[in-house]
């Protein structure tokens, strides 16, 4: 573990790789003979999802959705939406983080509705201890406490979504102040 005071490196680069590679191998022995049709969701999922999809040794399809959630209603909207039907196809959502569950549930529905042959979910870190509605994660990467992460698609304001290892952000108030603090701070000799 290394950092700062105002945050902590939390997961290392090459514990997420080889995360990424065992939940690669799991998807490819469960969907032999069933192509699956990865919907991968921006922005936050696609470090993970070009890492996943090619850890996946079987023919898959990659399309890219986008939620937006308006304020605290929890209501969820499309931002952008999949060019790929779904009708009859193996759905396998690609998902940086789940929190309360609400964006997966209303996903999952979605997918179900639009006539999916299945819908199963992989996501690199869950909130257990945060989560507001029960929401079935088939390929779970690590079980996260419910500090706020940036890195490997995690972001503050955009930033840190190149970061190749988990930051968890322990002092808030400073990156509201300073949104690049963190990437002055791994500048810095
Ligand atoms: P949910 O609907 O499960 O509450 O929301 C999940 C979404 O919240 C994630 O896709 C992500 O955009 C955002 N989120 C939840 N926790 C974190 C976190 O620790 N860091 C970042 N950067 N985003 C988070």
């Amino acid at each position: 573990m290394s950092g700062f005071s105002f945050a902590t490196r939390v997961i290392e680069e090459v514990d997420i790789q080889s995360r990424v590679v065992e939940l690669g191998q799991a998807i490819a022995r469960d969907y032999q003979n069933r192509d699956p049709l990865f919907i991968v969701m921006l922005l936050g999922s696609v470090p993970f999802a070009a890492d996943l999809a090619r850890a996946v040794d079987i023919p898959s399809e990659i399309d890219f959705m986008a939620l937006h959630r308006f304020g605290e209603s929890g209501r969820i909207g499309i931002a952008m939406d999949l060019t790929t039907p779904v009708l009859d196809r193996n759905v396998l959502i690609v998902e940086d983080i789940v929190d309360t569950g609400l964006t997966l549930t209303v996903l999952r529905r979605m997918m179900a509705d639009r006539g999916a042959a299945s819908v199963a979910t992989a996501a690199l870190f869950d909130k257990t201890a945060r989560r507001v509605t029960e929401v079935p994660i088939e390929y779970r990467g690590f079980e996260v406490g419910d500090e706020y992460l940036v890195g490997y698609g995690l972001d503050w304001e955009g930033l840190y979504r190149n970061l190749r290892s988990i930051w968890a952000v322990l002092d808030i108030e400073a990156f509201v102040a300073d949104p690049r603090i963190l990437s002055t701070a791994l500048r810095s000799p």
